[in-house]
């Protein structure tokens, strides 16, 4: 099975899916040809021919919770000048797999597909279904994956629990291991700031009412920004098995840096809501004085809070002025239980790998496919594909950059996890 997860994984980079444009058909249909040999029934949806999406499955017996390994087939642009290796080649170098999505996640992909086909050639069958889903379109999000297919065809994805990319990798603070598993995510809600001024010829200053220099002391403002802190159940479950206690809000940062920096690295941007000015657009000509000047702010929220809620919390640090503030996306922000069956297969599963070690959960800052299966069908959707043999720091620098590359023992890692999770949620 090990060589069978690398060689597909090899092939899965051969084949150039970076999106846009995409084309992760090739992909879906070396994936279909490689399941249906071991007996595996699938299925591809595309909204476009060149985007197909697949969809297998092994068949319940019926009566038990099914479970979905969720993945996605396309990667972001690779620039083969940076790398030192082709990044579409795969080569197989010092026990590692290198090419762009060999970490996000060819080789998720690989290792659910070759989870799925082995317990298939067993045999096996659960009560409830398992699927596995290699999704289009992750990485822009025009509507050709996941979000589609739960609109589309929700018949094909619905699922009670669903394992996917966030979290997994290893750490250890204060001397003890932990394998961080994602139970929910933050939502982006990005706002902008638009601060009026009244134009003018930039050679009479005085005349005019420059609105660049009366936004530059609210993006200040913006930058300060800090709320008061709050404990979310991911993070106070996570205190709890790090600490063997959870302390109050404001002292959970202190508390977490005691045991180690990394710990309080890991829980600081899930503290708070985070604001930070990234884009600014005033005037198009050097000599005119803008009357307008629009600041786009990237605002994450805890899962549970709302873009309204934001709103008034900045209106309120930043006073009154001359500014119009609006949310004008949402996204994420969605959460899933800690506990139950496939909480239970995480656990179970890290002990027996590593024991001593634990798993604890976590809130990713990002968001992942896995909220549009929560937001659909109540999913219990977790990120977890155990990875140790690389350090998490180094796989979090390779992941959409150069050289990225993948262990093999973190491939055999993550299917032997696959497998467990699969015969003992889908039992
Ligand atoms: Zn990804």
């Amino acid at each position: 099975m090990s060589s069978e997860v690398v060689e597909l994984l090899r092939q899965l980079i051969r084949i150039d899916t970076t999106n846009p444009p995409g084309n992760e058909t090739a992909a879906a249909e070396l994936l279909r040809d490689y399941l249906e040999a071991a007996g595996v029934e699938c299925e591809l949806y595309a909204r476009v021919p060149e985007r197909a999406n697949l969809v297998a499955r092994i068949r319940g017996r019926g009566g038990g919770p099914s479970l979905a390994f969720l993945s996605h087939t396309d990667v972001v642009l690779a620039d083969p000048a940076e790398w030192e290796r082709d990044p579409f080649d795969g080569a197989l170098v010092a026990d590692e797999v290198w090419g762009r999505g060999a970490l996000d996640m060819k080789g998720e992909v690989a290792a659910s597909a070759v989870a799925i086909a082995s317990l298939a050639r067993e045999g096996w069958r659960g009560s409830g279904d398992l699927i596995f889903v290699a999704a289009a379109d992750e990485e822009v999000g025009d509507g050709f994956g996941l979000q589609w297919l739960v609109e589309e065809h929700p018949d094909a994805v619905r699922a009670d629990f669903s394992l996917n990319e966030g979290a997994g990798d290893r750490v250890e603070l204060g001397g003890r291991a932990f394998y961080l598993c994602a139970t929910a995510e933050k939502m982006s809600a990005p706002f902008r700031l638009r601060v009026h001024g009244r134009s003018g010829h930039a050679s009479m200053p005085g005349i005019a009412d420059n609105a660049l220099v009366k936004a530059a002391p609210l993006v200040e403002r913006l930058g300060a920004f800090s709320a008061e802190p709050q404990l979310i159940p991911e993070v106070e479950a996570f205190l709890r098995a790090v600490l063997g206690s959870a302390p109050a809000a404001d002292g959970a940062l202190t508390a977490a840096r005691d045991v180690s920096p990394l710990a309080a690295e890991l829980i600081e941007p899930l503290l708070a809501m985070t604001v930070a000015p990234t884009m600014a657009r005033a005037s198009d000509k050097r000599n005119v004085i803008p009357a307008v000047c629009e600041i786009t702010v990237d605002v994450r929220l805890l899962p549970g809070q709302t873009p309204e809620q934001a709103e008034a919390e900045l209106r309120a640090w930043l006073g009154g002025g001359d500014y119009e503030l609006e949310n004008y996306e949402r996204q994420g922000g969605t959460r899933s239980p800690i506990g139950g069956p496939l909480w239970e297969a995480v656990q179970s599963f890290v002990e027996a790998e590593e024991p001593g070690a634990a798993a604890a959960p976590t809130c990713v800052a990002g968001f992942t496919d896995s909220h549009w299966l929560r937001q659909a069908f109540g999913t219990i959707a977790y990120g977890f594909f155990p990875a140790r043999a690389m350090d998490s720091e180094v796989a979090a620098r390779l992941i959409h950059s150069a050289n990225e590359r993948v262990p093999v023992a973190d491939l055999e890692l993550g299917l032997r996890f696959l497998r467990h999770a699969a015969q003992d949620v889908c039992a």
